[in-house]
């Protein structure tokens, strides 16, 4: 047997390597391991949850961002991105139209924009609560403090999504402008877990500068942080920002390292990202046959589509009516897989092999 398979092996029986290991995992990855971990990410996935996939839907609160990340096309800086905020009641209509659809878990996704104090999303979270008792409502609006966290934790909402991006402060600080700390990042993650949310983490593959052995650093944080979700998918990137030369991350490393994740962390809520897709027309399917078990459409109104462009070409999966979700759920039903229509919580295992 080869070394790596070996090593594949151990990660199966014991979810967790040295950074060292990790860093070998993938740098002499071939087609036999490849398909080994691929399997297990699979049956792992299956022991827990089935064949299924769970849906959120994705609406894009804002693109004003006071930070100033280097590789985010809605970064403040960009003079030449056309900004827009959903108004709160904008946002419950696209809840309503999710819900009618078939949607249980609403993401408020954004850039850090001041507009949204916690008093207004508080507002804004207890409305969605009580018109739609039985969904989730997860976050993704950066860094906060810890007292903010836990208003909007109090107010209802029940997951924040805050990707970690690298667990390396040097690439951090190469990927980030000064004043941007990953202890920061780390920070708010320690208190969102602590308050207790359903909290995820991530990173993005193939960013500039990041070598295996980033990468590496990143799946022990994972291993040691036990997320609850975790998002990953590839660089790819912006023509305004300083990157826009730089080359995409691939799909292929991408997939191995979900099915990594899915053996660290048998019962992570893992989506299939819509930067997957973009890099791959198949990157979707590729994604949810790799151990991932989510995936994001996107619930935001047609008049600001294409205005969240984190990245070059983002591709829009939207929901827009039932008739796309059908769709959707053909794509899935073609790779063995059935959209699930529930919170799509995360499940709590003693034993997930
Ligand atoms: N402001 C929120 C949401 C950020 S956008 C926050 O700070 O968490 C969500 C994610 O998109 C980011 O965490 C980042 O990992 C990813 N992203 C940003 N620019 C990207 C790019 N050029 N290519 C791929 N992913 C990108």
């Amino acid at each position: 047997m080869s070394d790596v398979l070996k090593l594949a092996e151990k990660l199966y029986e014991n979810r967790s390597l040295s950074v060292d290991e990790y860093e070998k995992l993938i740098i002499y990855r071939n087609d036999e391991c490849t398909r080994y971990i691929m399997a297990k990410a699979g049956e792992v996935r299956k022991n827990i949850y089935g064949n299924s996939v769970f849906i959120r839907g994705l609406i894009e609160i804002s693109n004003i961002c006071k930070n100033n990340c280097y590789y985010c096309g809605i970064r403040g800086g960009n003079t030449n991105c056309e900004r827009y905020r959903l108004t709160p009641e904008e946002i419950l209509d696209c809840c309503k139209d999710g819900y009618a659809s078939g949607f249980r878990t609403f993401v408020l996704q954004g850039g850090e924009d001041n507009f949204f104090t916690d008093d207004v999303l508080c507002e804004l979270i207890g409305k969605i609560k009580s018109l739609f008792p039985d969904c989730a409502v997860t976050l993704s609006l950066g860094e906060r403090s810890k007292e903010s966290y836990q208003k909007l934790y109090d107010a209802g909402a029940d997951r924040y999504l805050l990707r970690h991006e690298t667990a390396d402060e040097v690439l951090y600080s190469k990927l980030h402008p000064v004043g941007m700390k990953l202890q920061s990042r780390l920070e708010c993650l320690k208190n969102l877990k602590e308050i207790g949310f359903q909290t995820g983490c991530g990173f993005m593959v193939g960013a500039p500068f990041q070598t295996v052995s980033h990468i590496a650093k990143d799946l022990k944080f994972i291993e040691e942080f036990q997320p609850h979700m975790c998002g990953i998918g590839p660089f790819i990137p912006h023509k305004d920002t300083v990157f826009k030369d730089e080359k995409s991350g691939s799909a292929e490393l991408t997939c191995y390292l979900l099915s990594i994740i899915r053996l660290i962390c048998p019962n992570v809520l893992l989506p299939s990202t819509t930067a997957l897709d973009t890099v791959d027309e198949k990157g979707c399917e590729k994604g949810i046959l790799s151990g991932a078990n989510v995936v994001m459409p996107n619930l935001s109104p047609e008049n600001v589509r294409g205005k969240y462009n984190l990245y070059n070409n983002k591709k829009f999966t939207g929901v827009q009516s039932a008739k796309d979700l059908e769709s959707l759920k053909n794509r899935m039903k073609k790779i063995g897989f059935q959209v699930l229509c529930d919170r799509g919580d995360v499940i709590k295992i003693s034993d997930g092999k």
